[in-house]
């Protein structure tokens, strides 16, 4: 999956606090893949010590609080994986608002901060809690994730507090969340697992003739009888000269010999994200329009070992980008490698850093970041290769075990 826009979270939004999704919950027997367990004390300890880590910063940042509202920067921080919670952090303490719909789980769920259940909107509740306190909290700078907000968002939370609070951008949570502890890395390698054998499950029924989406759809319900939570993101599956599209979500096109097929997939287990991307060819890839096939694959599978290769800590980003763009220059294909060569990959199927031309962010032991080079012929076709990796002490550990070699189905 591509580095994209943002998307939005509704944790803010106004929403009866009665409602209830028509989300339901089943238990597929004989499953193949044992899902992470949920939450236990070691984990515990972990969202405690991300507060404590938290905390310290927090006076360093010229902040008295920080209000977190994006979900994964909640969920990393206190394990609440609900869809309305905030969470306000400070030297004191810690402070959880959900409504009524998260009364058992928030209560069951949230570490290391007082649960509040809210009868009314969350941000009407945390004013209310904020006016309480009264002169003790008067002039707090209060950081938030404004990355996160719309400008009406922000504006009712100002509405909320009462005077003499002050609003600060503070990203402090993304910077954190780039280095994962030894708990996200376990989740991420079990996600990454997981997420890969859906391609064998892509190979087993890519054939010509089957449409794009009943090859994303066969791949989707292994992932969910193998115990995935759900996809990272909706399943590309791009055939023919849809595969120049770099996210061209499977179609109802049937998939015709003599091009290739771009499958970019991935699965959320234990609420991280998997992202993997492999190109197959349909067909026998014979004649020049093979050759030139499979000489375009081959330099984008250097490409993707080159940028591999540059991985490791103390190395910036746009050097990671840099090798991949290098070889595709080399091979006479750099204009056609259009985005950038990958994104970190942790809670959320993209968060920082993004591996990019110039970017500076310095790679450190516990980041894990994708690393995808294509090329795309508009009108023709297009491949891309995508593993992810984690940083490690001395370079990098490739997370994604499928092979990378030209496969012709
Ligand atoms: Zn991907
Ligand atoms: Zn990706």
């Amino acid at each position: 999956m591509l580095f994209g826009g943002r998307e939005e979270h509704p944790v803010l939004r106004e929403v009866p606090t009665n409602f209830v999704c028509g989300v339901s919950q089943c238990q597929v027997s004989g499953t193949r893949y044992r899902a992470a367990s949920p939450p236990d004390k070691l984990t515990a300890m972990s969202f405690l010590a991300r507060q404590k880590k938290l905390r310290e910063q927090l006076a360093s940042s010229g902040l008295d609080a920080l209000l977190v509202s994006h979900l994964p920067n909640v969920r990393y921080l206190c394990g609440f994986t609900g869809s309305a919670g905030l969470l306000l952090v400070a030297e004191t303490g810690s402070v959880f608002f959900t409504d009524v719909r998260y009364d058992t789980q928030g209560r069951e769920e949230v570490k290391g901060a007082r649960v509040v259940i809210a009868r009314k909107a969350l941000l009407n509740a945390l004013g209310e809690w904020a006016s309480s306190r009264g002169k003790k909290l008067r002039n707090w700078i209060i950081g938030i994730d404004a990355e996160h907000l719309t400008v009406a968002e922000r504006k009712r939370l100002a509405d909320a507090l009462p005077s003499g609070f002050r609003l600060r951008n503070a990203p402090l949570v993304e910077r954190m969340r780039m280095v994962k502890d030894a708990d996200e890395l376990e989740s991420i390698r079990g996600a990454v697992r997981l997420g890969a054998t859906l391609f064998d499950r892509a190979l087993e029924v890519l054939r010509p003739g089957i449409k794009e989406s009943e090859v994303a759809a066969e791949m989707e319900y292994a992932a969910r009888r193998a115990g995935a939570e759900e996809m990272s993101f909706p399943t590309i599956i791009a055939s023919g000269a849809r595969s120049a599209l770099p996210h061209g979500r499977a179609s109802q096109q049937a998939i015709a010999p003599g091009g290739f097929v771009v499958c970019d997939f991935g699965v959320i287990l234990g609420g991280y994200c998997s992202d993997q991307t492999r190109t197959v060819w349909v067909g026998a890839a014979s004649g020049s329009a093979g050759k030139a096939a499979r000489q375009a694959y081959d330099a984008v599978l250097e490409a993707q070992q080159a940028a591999t290769a540059a991985v490791r800590p103390g190395i910036r980003v746009g050097d990671v980008d840099a090798a991949a763009r290098k070889v595709l220059r080399k091979a006479g294909l750099g204009r056609y490698f259009t985005h950038s060569t990958g994104h970190g990959v942790g809670l959320e199927i993209h968060e920082a850093p993004r591996v990019a031309a110039g970017q500076k962010e310095v790679l450190k032991p516990g980041m894990v970041i994708t690393i995808e080079p294509g090329v795309y012929f508009p009108g023709k076709w297009g491949v891309r290769i995508e593993d992810m990796v984690a940083v490690s002490e001395e370079g990098c550990e490739v997370l994604t075990p499928t092979g990378k070699g030209f496969v012709a189905v």
